[in-house]
């Protein structure tokens, strides 16, 4: 029995779909920002599941929230509310601009609820074909046909041609040419406070407000896409919290849940009261068990301990980074906010972003990419101090064998 039930990486390519290429081990259990493979071998998580995982792995609270819901009551539908979602949703209202949530599953469905409601916003208007939505280059939204079509790199969206219309691309933190396409007719536009698969890319103060201003001149509704900056990533509450600048629309997932699957669009009541009732819909959004575990870990979060926990441990990570680079000379750059932090490479090195990070596996560091040319870290946000300072022993040991 124990034999047939044996899984393995080879597993993977016999019996999953080849859309990912994951790592040569598996992962089995984890603890903090500790995790351990089918071979007892140890890893220091600096991924953190891709800025998910932000009270680490197997996390108390976490783990409470889930095994207390999970007794009482897992699943309804939106035909009956539940009071672990009216909970989250009080949470998120009082703690940012919005005045409404809607629940889903994940980011991509996030931005497709925003982009359908600026859709109806601009409907709403009477104004005709005021359905133009403006995006930018290298921005990632998402997988659905809709948010990968405005996410901005096309190698994503050109084999699932046609793709949906009225989708305008122009570069990012480049002000005049937003200006340029942002008209009467353009009903959104779609920002990441930091362009973060696109390669650790924060955006220019300045042209957050710039944005601000063209959405409020032209009558257009500004999201931002914080699913991946949100929930205390930049240590703040959420990254336009550091801007001066507040959206119409924000979009929340990855750390909302800290491992479980939930998303989020928030929005303010003159936006939120112009989809009706039948407009939108998901079965899984708001669930017991993913709004009860998304309120512990928001609870937890937002606090000013961990805020400037967040704020600290950046900190120490750019100086610890900047010290191993004067030795190695790897990297142009350290950018990046809180713990969403990104090493680019040297242009002597560009493309290698990827090797760099199968020596640090082999050294036992968990880390990502960000392109082909950026080391992305994304831990948990709680991640001890004597972690930090292990995980960049491994990643030194990596840089030694790469510059070798
Ligand atoms: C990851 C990500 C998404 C997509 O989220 P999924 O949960 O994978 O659908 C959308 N926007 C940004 C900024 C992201 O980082």
């Amino acid at each position: 029995m124990e034999q047939q039930n044996q899984v393995n990486r080879s597993d993977f390519n016999e019996y999953m779909v080849p859309v990912f290429a994951p790592a040569q081990f598996v992962l089995v259990r984890g603890e903090g920002s500790r995790v351990w493979d089918q071979n007892e071998k140890e890893y220091i998580d600096f991924a953190g599941g891709i800025a998910v995982n932000a009270l680490g792995h197997a996390h108390p609270v976490a783990v409470n929230a889930l095994t207390e819901q999970g007794k009482k009551l897992w699943h309804v539908g939106n035909g009956y509310t539940n009071e672990p979602v009216l909970k989250l949703a009080k949470q998120l209202v009082e703690h940012t601009f919005a005045d409404k949530v809607f629940f889903c599953n994940s980011g991509a469905e996030a931005n497709e609820a925003a982009l359908k409601l600026a859709r109806k916003v601009g409907l709403m208007s009477g104004k005709s074909d005021k359905n133009q939505i403006v995006a930018f280059k290298n921005a990632f939204h998402g997988r659905t046909l809709f948010t990968v079509t405005a996410g901005g790199q096309p190698k994503y969206s050109q084999d699932f041609a046609p793709l949906p219309g009225g989708l305008e691309h122009v570069a990012f933190n480049d002000l005049e040419a937003a200006k340029a396409v942002i008209t009467d007719k353009t009903c959104a536009v779609i920002v990441e406070p930091i362009q973060g698969e696109g390669g650790v890319v924060p955006a220019d103060i300045e042209f957050l407000k710039g944005l601000r201003a063209l959405c409020d001149e032209k009558g257009a509704v500004l999201i931002f896409d914080e699913v991946q900056t949100g929930v205390g990533r930049t240590g703040e509450l959420y990254a336009y919290m550091n801007t001066g600048v507040t959206p119409d629309i924000l979009t929340t997932a990855k750390a909302l849940g800290g491992g479980f699957p939930v998303g989020a669009m928030i929005t303010t009541n003159k936006f939120a009261n112009m989809y009706a009732v039948g407009d939108h819909g998901t079965t899984y959004g708001g669930n017991p068990l993913a709004s009860a575990v998304a309120g512990a870990v928001f609870e937890f979060i937002n606090t000013p301990e961990v805020l400037d926990g967040v704020k600290k441990r950046y900190a120490y990570f750019v100086e610890k980074l900047n010290a191993l680079n004067e030795k190695y000379n790897v990297f142009e750059q350290v950018r990046g906010q809180g713990l969403l932090l990104g090493c680019v490479v040297k242009p002597e090195y560009a493309g290698q972003a990827k090797d760099i990070n199968n020596l640090a596996a082999e050294e036992g560091l968990m880390a990502l990419v960000a392109g082909p040319n950026v080391v992305r870290f994304t831990p948990s946000l709680i991640i001890p101090m004597e972690d930090i300072d292990e995980g960049l022993a491994r990643f030194e040991r990596a840089l030694q064998r790469f510059v070798k």
